[in-house]
Parts: structure tokens; sequence; C-alpha cells
């Protein structure tokens, strides 16, 4: 067996996978672009931008080089009683393209803290005021995260099975349609004064199934929230920074959340970092001469140097023209592909928002365990494009620098799989 990979079943433990059943990890020695190159020199196309993080393309050089800029000059510095050039630039970069109404950043590591986060911001927003609000409200089917607070805000599923018991209730209302915004209206008033606050992926559910809904829809939940003065948290960790074809998913709607969330897209895929930021009351709540008010809460890497570089370096990227132009190219792509694969009788519900399409293959159960997702995942292996199905759901999102030509050819290689399967 190839030695890095007998190396790596000796010492690791993989996320989200079945150590004992698992085909043997790929080893990857190289990053260009779009293209990831195993060991043994194959080329394949990263049609999920390694795991939804990638946006610019691997190896990026002017992201390579501001980090090695960073390296030479401060590694890392403590974040409480400090603070150091490249987080206060993020911090205006950020603020600069976010709704208006955020005021405040606050550093943490990765997608789930930035949930964490957000979550005791708003629990300690009522606490700080003497008010007992702890109830949260989430959609059926969310995904906010894997630590205890982001997972107890998610939908219960097969991975959160092992720990429900110790999770925290959350109210889960449906999606919001047309037919049903009336009762999901009433359905918040009745707990309002509960509430701490309500947390949501806008536009699209991603590892729930890339399930989408409307922009007038939430915004009539969030006209409702403001009405019924419930604190709203937009988690952005995956539609931030271009996914939906905007800079943000926030950037559809009229009502914009109190609190974002952002990690993934933020340094480009290049460091782990999250951020949460906040509107000016809720930032507020917490000015106090009684030091019980602070927000307690903070990790060892908070604001590192280097992935707030990485992230100032992917900020020029992604304001540039170039990468703009990319997000429309990209979305009329997907939008002329979706027309034409959306009556095959093999899938349903064929949807598309901004960079991100996605299809259900078209078979009795809809699961992650499902036997297509191997098939297809192999399936396009072969072909020399990574896609990742969830369950039957298979879905692309792409670094936005993927070319017509490889977008076509992954096109082509779906078109190929439904003859197939
Ligand atoms: C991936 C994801 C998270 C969790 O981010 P991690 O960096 O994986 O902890 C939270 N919310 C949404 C919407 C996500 O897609």
């Amino acid at each position: 067996m190839n030695d890095l990979v007998s190396r790596d079943l000796d010492t690791i433990w993989h996320p989200y996978t079945q150590m004992k059943t698992a085909d043997k990890p790929i080893p990857i020695v190289k990053g260009e672009g779009v293209y990831l190159y195993t060991q043994d020199g194959t080329k394949l196309i990263d049609a999920v931008s390694s795991w939804w993080v990638n946006i610019h393309g691997h190896s990026h050089p002017y992201i390579a080089q501001k980090v090695f800029e960073q390296l030479k000059v401060l590694e890392h510095v403590i974040f409480a009683g400090f603070t150091h050039p490249q987080a206060v630039k993020l911090a205006e970069n950020l603020l600069s393209i976010i709704p208006k109404n955020q005021a405040k950043i606050f550093y943490s590591d990765n997608g789930s803290t930035a949930v964490e986060v957000a979550i005791k911001m708003c629990l300690q927003f009522w606490s700080n005021q003497g008010q007992n609000r702890t109830k949260i409200l989430a959609f059926k089917n969310s995904y906010h995260g894997d630590t205890f607070g982001a997972m107890a805000v998610s939908a219960r599923s097969a991975f959160t099975k092992a720990f429900d018991a110790l999770l925290f209730d959350v109210e889960f209302i449906d999606l919001p349609n047309k037919e049903n915004l009336e009762e999901l209206k009433a359905q918040i008033s009745e707990i309002k004064s509960e509430l701490a606050c309500f947390i949501f992926e806008p536009l699209i559910q991603g590892a729930g199934g890339m399930l989408m809904y409307e922009a007038e829809d939430l915004d009539q939940i969030l006209a409702h929230c403001k009405e019924e003065k419930v604190l709203t948290i937009a988690d952005e960790v995956m539609t931030g920074f271009g996914r939906t074809g905007k800079l943000f998913a926030s950037d559809h709607l009229l009502h914009k959340a109190d609190l974002m969330c952002f990690s993934k897209g933020l340094t480009g895929g290049t460091m782990p970092l999250g951020i949460t930021s906040c509107s000016q009351a809720i930032y507020d709540a917490f000015l106090s001469d009684d030091k019980l008010k602070t927000l307690f809460h903070g990790h060892s890497f908070t604001a590192n140097p280097v992935a707030c570089a990485a992230s100032n370096a992917s900020f020029d990227i992604l304001m540039s023209p170039e990468s703009q132009e990319n997000l429309k190219r990209i979305t009329k792509k997907h939008q002329s592909f979706k027309k034409e694969i959306e009556g095959h009788p093999k899938l349903r519900n064929v949807r598309q928002c901004g960079t991100i399409i996605a299809m259900d293959w078209d078979i009795e159960a809809t699961s992650y365990f499902n036997n297509i997702r191997n098939t297809l995942y192999n399936f396009f292996l072969e072909k020399g494009i990574i896609l990742r199905p969830l369950g039957n759901i298979l879905y692309i999102m792409p670094p936005y620098c993927i070319s017509d030509a490889d977008l076509d050819y992954i096109y082509d290689q779906i078109r190929e799989a439904l003859t197939k399967f």
C-alpha cells in the first residue's frame, strides 16, 4: 500500500468517516486553482470547494504572498488587552460590505464557534437586562455546526443521535412558503416572551440537503421577529462571500439580522477563522460597570494575525471586478444547465442559487446513507471530479475561478451519470 496512506491509517481518525468501512483516503500533494493533485499525479477538479471553503482556488499566489509577509512580521498575539493591524483592517473591510446595521466584529476560529458566540451573545443580551429568555428558534433541517451549542440549534439527526439527550431544547419550525407564513408567525408570537433568538441559514440550508427557499418569505419572518422583539442570527458560514451570487445571502433580503456568522470562505479557504458580527444594540447591552455583564468568551487563537492576513487578501480578490464577473458567469451557466435537466425523469427538484446548483437523484428514500451516494461519488472521482453528494442529493459548489470548460465537463459527466444510474 501507498506509504502515506498506510501511515495515515496507522495514526489518523478522519472526520465524518466510519473508519472500519471507509475507502482509503486519497493523498493530495498539491493544489492549484480549481485542481487538486493526488500523489500519483491524477488531477481532480475540486467541485465542492474542499467542503465549501475555497472560493478563489487552491494555493492562490496573492493569498500565499500576504500570509508569508505576515508570518515574517507577527505570527500571533494574545487578543485580550492587545490588538494588531490585520484584525483592525479585516474588521473595517468586513463592516464595509456586510449590512449597515452590523457594528462590531468578534473573532473566533471556525463556523461552529461563530455560531456558539452568536448564541451566547443573544442569551446574555437578555440576561444582562434581567430578562429570562432562553428558548431558541431554528428551522427544521438546519445545520449550524458540530460543537454542542451549534449542534443543539441544528436539526436532530443520525449525526446528533448519541448526544440528543444532552442538547438544550430548541423550537424547530418549517421553512417559510406562501402557504404557511401566517401559521409560522403565529407560532413565533405564541412563544415570543421566552425566545432569546432565531437562528437561520439564509436562502439555502447547506448540510441539511441544499434546501432552497425564497428571500421574500424569509423577509416576512424576519420582519415579524423584529415586531415581536426576537433577536435574529443570520448564519452565513456557507452563504457568505459570494456563494449566492451576491456578496452575502442577506443582500437578497430587505430585513437584516441582528447578528451574523461567518467562516468557510472568510479566508478564501486558506486558514481557519470565524467571525460573529452584531448590531450596536447587542454590543451596548454588554457595556457596564458591572464586570458580570462582560461577554466571557475567547479562544487561544482569537483573531490570529496570519488568518486575518489571509482573509484581507481574500477580500481584495473577492472585491475585484474579475471575481464579481465570475459570480455572474457561474450563475448564468448553472441557470442554463438547470433549464436543460430539470425535466429529467431521474431528477427531482433541480434548484440553483448563485454558484450552487443541486438536484435530487430520484430514488426511494432521501438519506445520507444512501447507496446511490457512493455510486455517484466514485463515478465522478473516476472522471476526475470531486463531487460529494449528500445522500442522493448531488450539488456543485465550485471555486469562483472555475473555467467554463471545466464547468461544461462537469455538466457532461452529470449527463452521462444520468444515462447510467
Ligand atoms: C459548515 C457550517 C457551519 C460549521 O462550520 P465549521 O467551520 O465546520 O465548524 C455552521 N453553519 C453553517 C451554515 C455551515 O455550513
